[in-house]
């Protein structure tokens, strides 16, 4: 692809080329990005949509970059990310957001609003549009609880909106993980609460997080989903796995179902000691550890 037609072709959208994407990552981990787009405007999206659909370019799609672990030899082709693409309103008690807007700062909007509902994702430190993808959850809650309706970006380009019922939403999954639909928008539906308690529940499981999970280190959440019957972190714990390290990633001593970059890890690092978890669990237990986060690349 040539640089300089690409930057015609795309000359109000802030473009980088063959940029280490090491430092947009939540591990701080991953190989660089062959044309990285950061779109201010929809209008922008759609054409690095179209563009990309015309001319057979693969195309990679980021929110916050918080639940993936990018290969070290990197991504080809355009790789976006939504984080500009942040607005949202209020119209009684539902809030339309778009793809990049935190979660985080959602779920502020929300509290300052006196709308209940959303505190469970205050502490989940992605997108809104991520957190659609993943059916994103915690202490007992998910998106799919609230969220009304979901508009997306079709492969085609063309624009489309799904009622809650046909987002295919279930444990860290949704419709959007297979078929190649950009998440643009979400609407979410809260009632109206007390604001004492909504903040008061927000910084309750505010202080669990922190005492429970690895926050002072960069990591991807939790590696593996919950396989049925068993909790993650005790299978890691009880194998006597917590500590173990390769290279600079090292299984959390707080909690073992995450693996923290602790010095200048790689992709490959964690990848490898993924591959190690999975092993030993499969062997100690027969149980198969299935990865929550994304691996691209
Ligand atoms: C410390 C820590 C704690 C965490 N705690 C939780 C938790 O409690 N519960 C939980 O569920 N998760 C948790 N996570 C994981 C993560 O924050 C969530 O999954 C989050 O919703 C991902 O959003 P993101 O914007 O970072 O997505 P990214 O990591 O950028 O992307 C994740 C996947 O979604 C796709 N994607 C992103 N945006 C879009 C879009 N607009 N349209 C289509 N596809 C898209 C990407 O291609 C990728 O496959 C945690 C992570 C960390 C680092």
């Amino acid at each position: 692809m040539n640089k300089e037609e690409l930057k015609k072709e795309f000359w109000d959208c802030q473009i980088l080329f063959n940029e280490s994407l090491n430092k947009f990552t939540y591990t701080l981990t991953g190989g660089r990005g062959e044309i990285v787009f950061f779109p201010d405007t929809l209008e922008q999206l759609e054409h690095i949509v179209s563009y990309a659909n015309g001319h057979d370019i693969p195309l990679t799609i980021l929110g916050r970059a918080s639940n993936v672990i990018i290969k070290d030899s990197g991504l080809e082709g355009f790789v976006v990310f939504t984080n500009h693409l942040n607005s949202y309103t209020l119209q009684g008690t539902t809030i339309t957001a778009q793809a990049g807007a935190s979660l985080k700062k959602i779920c502020e909007y929300a509290y300052i609003s006196s709308l209940t509902g959303l505190e469970f994702a205050s502490g989940i430190p992605g997108s809104l549009g991520g957190g659609v993808y993943m059916n994103a959850g915690a202490y007992g809650g998910e998106l799919k609880d609230v969220i009304e309706s979901v508009t997306v970006i079709t492969a085609q380009g063309q624009l489309k909106k799904y009622d809650r019922e046909e987002c295919g939403f279930d444990y860290r999954t949704s419709r959007f993980q297979s078929g190649g639909e950009i998440v643009i928008e979400c609407s979410l539906n809260l009632k109206v609460g007390n604001s004492h308690l909504i903040k008061e529940r927000m910084e309750q499981l505010m202080y669990l997080r922190r005492s429970r999970q690895p926050l002072e280190y960069p990591s991807c959440g939790s590696v593996f989903k919950r396989p049925e019957g068993h909790f993650t972190g005790k299978l890691i714990q009880d194998a006597n796995l917590q500590g173990y390290k390769i290279g600079g990633a090292m299984i959390s001593t707080k909690h073992a179902g995450f693996i923290v970059n602790v010095d200048n890890a790689t992709a490959t690092n964690y990848l490898e000691l993924i591959d190690l978890i999975q092993n030993r669990i499969k062997k100690e237990n027969d149980v198969e550890l299935v990865m929550e986060v994304k691996v691209l690349g």
